[in-house]
């Protein structure tokens, strides 16, 4: 029988991804079709953007799985009509490079104080040295997929890296803390705090007041997790009062950022617009193709969502 995979994600992304996802499901020898338009009761798996047109799946009677096309599903993890089997995106090749890479930066900036030698408008001969990697305590919040990239690659710089997780890790070189009472100690005097965590209602204002007072002062938080781990009010509060002493924010609770948002202004704040990592199609393509393969197959979906934790 032919595998029928609907995509189904705003038509402009069509374009980028229909040769991709064409030549990884040929690679894999199965019988199948692949539209942006199939009757929804002949649908097998649908290749998913959270903002695509469809948001009811009721029709889609005969669906094996949903596979996302982004990391985060918190756009659909609870949709209650949404009753087959879910997969996100973990493409160590595309997704994953980019967060090292976007991460590994923004930390080398802080950590080098870079700003200082970039922005000179004075022309000073500013000879202070930054410290090395090792003097530099980094603590990431989210020791998932991209997380620990992040952490393998700077701990290969040298920087101590703290790790905190919902259950318990073991990652070679790096002081792995979970659970409650692991956040408080992942906290406590970090220099630079990443956030790398998916938005779920337990992590929602996950960095509050008290969170941030843990931090060392003059720390930096780097948000390319989700806008809403953040309390605002709390970040702003913090940089204002010097404690925090930046903050690199690519992700926030609206997007776009609207124009009167005081980080926008702000002048210890620098904002990226939600570009520290994106689905490279031709990688995440060969990921979708062999997810359906395995599924076909009969052996488990790699990077299925609990519904019930909702990452
Ligand atoms: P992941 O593999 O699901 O990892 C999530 C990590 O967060 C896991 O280590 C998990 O713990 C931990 N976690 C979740 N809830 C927790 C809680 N209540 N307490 C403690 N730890 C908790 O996700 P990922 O692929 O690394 O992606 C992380 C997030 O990055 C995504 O959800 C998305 O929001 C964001 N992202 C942003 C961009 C961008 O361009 N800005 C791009 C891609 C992704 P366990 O390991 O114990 O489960």
């Amino acid at each position: 029988m032919t595998v029928q995979i609907l995509f189904a994600a705003p038509s402009e992304q069509w374009a980028d991804y229909e040769a991709p996802l064409t030549d990884a499901l040929k690679a894999t020898g199965m019988d199948y079709a692949l539209a942006t338009d199939l009757p929804p009761g002949t649908v097998d798996y649908m290749v998913y953007a959270p903002d695509s047109a469809v948001q009811d799946f009721t029709p889609y009677t005969r669906l094996k799985a949903v596979l996302n096309l982004w990391a985060g599903v918190e756009k659909v993890v609870f949709n209650p009509t949404l009753t087959a089997p879910l997969t996100r995106m973990v493409d160590e090749e595309g997704l994953t490079q980019g967060m090292v890479e976007w991460v590994t930066g923004h930390v080398l900036r802080h950590h080098l104080g870079m700003d200082r030698h970039i922005v000179n408008p004075g022309n000073l001969w500013d000879h202070e040295a930054p410290p090395l990697a090792p003097e530099r305590p980094v603590t990431i919040l989210g020791m998932g997929a991209l997380g620990k990239a992040c952490a393998r690659t700077l701990r290969h710089l040298g920087f101590p890296v703290t790790g905190w997780s919902r259950s318990e890790k073991r990652i070679a070189n790096v002081n792995c803390v979970h659970g409650e009472a692991g956040l408080a100690q992942a906290l406590r005097g970090a220099q630079i705090l990443v956030l790398l965590l998916p938005e779920t209602r337990e992590t929602e204002n996950i960095l509050s007041g008290p969170a941030l007072s843990l931090l060392e002062r003059g720390a930096v938080v780097i948000n390319p997790g989700r806008g809403p781990l953040i309390d605002d009010a709390a970040l702003l509060a913090a940089l204002d009062s010097g404690h925090i002493s930046h903050a690199t924010l690519d992700v926030f609770r609206v997007e776009p950022l609207p124009k009167d948002d005081p980080y926008w202004t702000h002048p210890k704040v620098t904002i990226t617009p939600h570009v520290a990592s994106e689905t490279r199609p031709a990688s995440a393509a060969r990921v979708i193709a062999e997810n359906i393969r395995r599924k076909e197959a009969g052996l488990p979906l790699m990077h299925l969502v609990d519904r019930l934790v909702g990452y």
